[in-house]
């Protein structure tokens, strides 16, 4: 038999997620798969709003990938957007149609970019259809969807990553390995904000496609973070959530959310996230040697900044991330892609979606709101 590399990387990828490829073969197949000679992995976005915008872009930046497909409701929009990128007509399809991407040997992949509802759906659809996965957060509106969906991946024996960009960005990195590494001596506790003031009429406000309020959307930044900086689960939970503003824009979903988190170590987490005020996002570790704080959650700009009681003296740091939007993308993308053409497991993989589903459902249980079943 005569494999096409794309071929060739796929059955790597497929045998090696499927236990089917010994350890050392796969090792094997992966650096021929790996190698810059490999045709780039193709991507089919479902879903072409804001987020997939600055997808598509990476990207197209990226030497490991390219878009390859299009799902969407707006034939002339998709059609714009398939001109720039290089698809053909014929690998554009509506939502109905979508599940025809399985004949189509030019998707490897989907990045599902659709509201929070919708994820569970459209990644099992596209599983079905023999393509891997690269979900937007939050992974879903339920944990049961959540589960559905990595098992529907497993099934399949295709890949399931979780769009967690920050695991993939420079700052986000050096902040893990510092703060893990001990510079601020032993973590007490972690603050942290995210929030922005939501206009009437956004998705994000109705809870049939949302899921929840801010915790669902920007929230989940804070709780993300508080995990990947103390690199612990969180064991306990208080919540609080609120509506001050009565202007019809929370009649679905909550206007705050406000929570607290304990982790087996002792570390103590303090969030808050809104829909009603500007909260430029931030985390703040506070050690007993130190302090060292994170500005920043968006897509460029990150700045770390920290002082503390170094062997040899203080220590203050000020580093900013002079990348710029879409970077942080193409590395995400570059990470997929690299597991896709391996069949390596992704740092963010579906079970990284479902735990952080598992704590907001007990943050908001706290808060005594019935969520997320
Ligand atoms: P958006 O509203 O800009 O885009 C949503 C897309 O879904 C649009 O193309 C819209 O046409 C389509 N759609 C299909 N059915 C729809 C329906 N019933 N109602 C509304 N839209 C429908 O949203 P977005 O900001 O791009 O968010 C999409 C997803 O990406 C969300 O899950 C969000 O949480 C996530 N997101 C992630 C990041 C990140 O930094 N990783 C940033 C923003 C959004």
């Amino acid at each position: 038999m005569r494999l096409s590399r794309r071929e060739f990387s796929r059955l790597a990828a497929l045998g090696v997620a499927a236990g089917m490829v010994p350890e050392g073969m796969a090792r094997g197949l992966a650096q021929v798969a790996g190698s810059s000679q490999q045709p780039k992995v193709g991507y089919c976005v479902i879903g072409l709003g804001r987020i997939a915008d600055h997808f598509m872009r990476g990207v197209k930046g990226s030497s490991t990938s390219t878009i390859t497909g299009l799902v969407s409701g707006h034939r002339e929009k998709a059609e714009r957007i398939a001109a720039q990128y290089g698809v053909p007509k014929s690998s554009i399809y509506s939502y109905e149609e979508m599940d025809r991407m399985r004949e189509n040997k030019a998707i490897d992949a989907v990045y599902v970019a659709l509201p929070n509802s919708m994820h569970a759906e459209y990644t099992i659809r596209s599983a079905k259809a023999g393509k891997h996965v690269l979900c937007e957060k939050p992974m879903s509106t339920s944990v049961k969807d959540a589960k559905a969906m990595i098992a529907a991946c497993d099934a399949a024996k295709v890949l399931l990553m979780i769009a967690y960009r920050l695991h993939y960005e420079p700052t986000t990195r050096r902040a893990i390995k510092l703060v893990q590494g001990g510079v601020v001596g032993q973590v007490q506790s972690i603050v942290s904000a995210n929030g922005f003031n939501e206009r009437a009429g956004e998705w994000r406000l109705d809870k049939k496609l949302a899921g929840g309020g801010p915790l669902m959307d920007v929230g989940i930044y804070c709780l993300n973070a508080m995990r990947y900086l103390t690199g612990e689960e969180p064991a306990k939970f208080t919540g609080y959530v609120s509506t001050i503003d009565k202007d019809g824009r929370f009649d679905s979903v909550e206007e705050n959310t406000s929570w607290t988190m304990q982790f087996p170590s002792g570390i103590e987490a303090t969030c808050t996230t809104t829909y009603g005020a500007q909260m430029p996002g931030v985390y703040k570790v506070f050690g007993s040697k130190g302090w060292l704080e994170v500005d920043n959650f968006g897509y460029d700009g990150l700045r770390l900044t920290a002082e503390y009681r170094g062997d040899a003296g203080p220590v203050k740091l000020d580093e900013l991330n002079t990348e710029k939007d879409p970077e942080q993308f193409v590395r995400q993308v570059d990470h997929f892609s690299g597991c896709v053409r391996t069949g390596r497991t992704p740092d963010t993989a579906g079970e990284e979606g479902l735990r952080d589903m598992e704590y907001m459902q007990d943050i908001y249980r706290s808060a005594g709101v019935v969520a997320l079943v």
